[in-house]
């Protein structure tokens, strides 16, 4: 985007700014909604299992010790759980590798992970000592001294330990807490990195979304000041005109038929340039009304080239043409335009003796139409502009052959109607060539 203050600018930089700010909230929002589900999904997958493994543990000493079922060794017991039992007044009774092991005083041959000496250093006083008993079957989530632990609390009624009121299971969860914290960690950091690269890339996309806008809103501008421009032009020559016959009041009308004859041109010329106008605003604003219909092209183009022809002729030039029958559906009256600006810029840009040829054949899906001349031909910089709207090689010439560097901008519009292409080349020796292409739809 060039540097332009314009108000219409402005409001484009602002749009590009609130492109940039959206991309980012939307990348922001998706990162926090993700990284929600990461936290809440990786705390059930390591949590849940523990949760689970302390409630079976539960269920599992609950039955056996209720059942008196002493004669099991325990089996299914979790080897990471660690039992400690409470008399009535919540004072410690006993740590135990399982809650069986205390009514069979057996030994648990698997070691565990955290040594009843371990757990009473750990545990004693403090309040994962204490048992919740009002929440009882509940789990909860403490840390002491580093240690990160689970637990569930429940009430035990055994004859057979009557000293025994309360149970606490307990399941260190350091490992688990720490791969879940090292996820999570990972994930901030690969998201920061995401966000950051976001950034980047919406300001490299937002700037791309909003150059096409940015880019049609210079032409606009551009066009509506060269429009002004080009109506003022012969507006003034009109006005000194009209003035300069009001001043000779006395003459007659012989003796100011050069200021009107003048005049007169240039109201010709304005009325040209306003059609022209017309037409261009019409395809911008997409209200031109086409009349598509299959007709053969040889029939549509034949009269006006006809026309064309005999001017070329009493100009001095040599006019050839050869156009096949070639059926497909056009607009007739717009491909009748097309070949007014591309004959009629022929004959205005080529001179004495040089020769004009028009072909129209068909190659593959196409309706190929050639105009070619021996003129004086156009630079390789003009080539890249000559499609724009006002664009003229030479403005002095242009304007005294009546051209307002409007036609071959309308010449394409027509020709993108029709999807087709429109391509300017040198022709060989010398001179224009202007070809399009037009698929054939029937
Ligand atoms: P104009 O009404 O000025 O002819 P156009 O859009 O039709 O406007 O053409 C733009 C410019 O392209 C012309 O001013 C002229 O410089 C160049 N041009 C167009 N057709 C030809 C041609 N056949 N030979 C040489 N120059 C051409």
């Amino acid at each position: 985007m060039k540097k332009n203050n314009s108000y219409e600018s402005i409001n484009v930089k602002k749009q590009y700014f609130k492109l940039v700010l959206t991309n980012m909230i939307a990348y922001f929002l998706v990162f926090v909604v993700l990284g929600l589900v990461m936290i809440l999904s990786s705390n059930t997958y390591f949590f849940k299992d523990i949760e689970n493994s302390l409630k079976v543990c539960e269920e599992d000493n609950k039955t056996r010790i209720s059942k008196g079922m002493n004669e099991y060794r325990f089996n299914n017991q979790n080897n990471r759980i660690n039992v400690v039992l409470y008399n009535e007044d919540l004072e410690r009774v006993a740590y135990s590798r399982t809650l069986l092991n205390y009514f069979i005083k057996i030994d648990d041959m698997t070691p565990d992970p955290l040594s009843n000496e371990e757990i009473g250093k750990y545990l004693d006083d403090s309040s994962i000592s204490k048992v919740a008993i009002d929440k009882i079957d509940e789990t909860i989530f403490e840390e002491e001294n580093g240690y990160k632990f689970m637990t569930l609390s429940f009430e035990v009624n055994s004859p057979m330990a009557s000293e025994v009121k309360y149970c606490k299971l307990i399941i260190m969860i350091n490992g688990e807490v720490a791969a879940r914290d090292k996820i999570i960690n990972v994930y901030l950091m690969i998201s920061a990195t995401l966000l950051l690269l976001g950034f980047l890339a919406s300001i490299i996309v937002s700037k791309r979304a909003i150059k096409p806008i940015g880019d049609s809103l210079e032409k606009q501008l551009a066009f509506v000041s060269d429009a002004s421009h080009e109506l003022r032009t012969p507006l003034a020559i009109v006005q000194s005109k009209l003035e300069n016959i009001l001043t000779k009041k006395d003459s007659s009308v012989m003796e100011v038929s050069g200021d009107i004859a003048v005049s007169l041109k240039e109201v010709e010329r304005l009325s040209k340039l306003t059609n022209e106008l017309l037409t261009l605003a019409r395809s911008d604003n997409d209200t031109t009304t086409i009349d598509f219909q299959l007709l053969n092209i040889k029939e549509s183009l034949n009269n006006t080239i006809d026309i064309f022809k005999e001017m070329a002729e009493l100009d001095g030039r040599y006019f050839n043409y050869d156009i096949s029958d070639i059926y497909f559906i056009h607009d007739k009256q717009k491909l009748i335009e097309l070949m007014v600006i591309l004959l009629d810029n022929a004959i205005k840009y080529t001179l004495d003796g040089d020769s004009i040829d028009v072909a129209i054949y068909k190659e593959g899906n196409n309706a190929i139409i050639k105009v070619s001349d021996t003129g004086i031909g156009i630079s390789d910089e003009t080539m890249k502009r000559i499609f724009e709207r006002f664009y003229r090689e030479d403005k002095a010439r242009s304007r005294a052959t009546g051209g307002n560097g409007l036609g071959l901008a309308i010449a394409k519009t027509i020709v993108l109607e029709h999807n087709g292409k429109i391509i300017v080349d040198h022709n060989n020796p010398k001179g224009t060539v202007f070809t399009i292409a037009i698929p054939i739809k029937k």
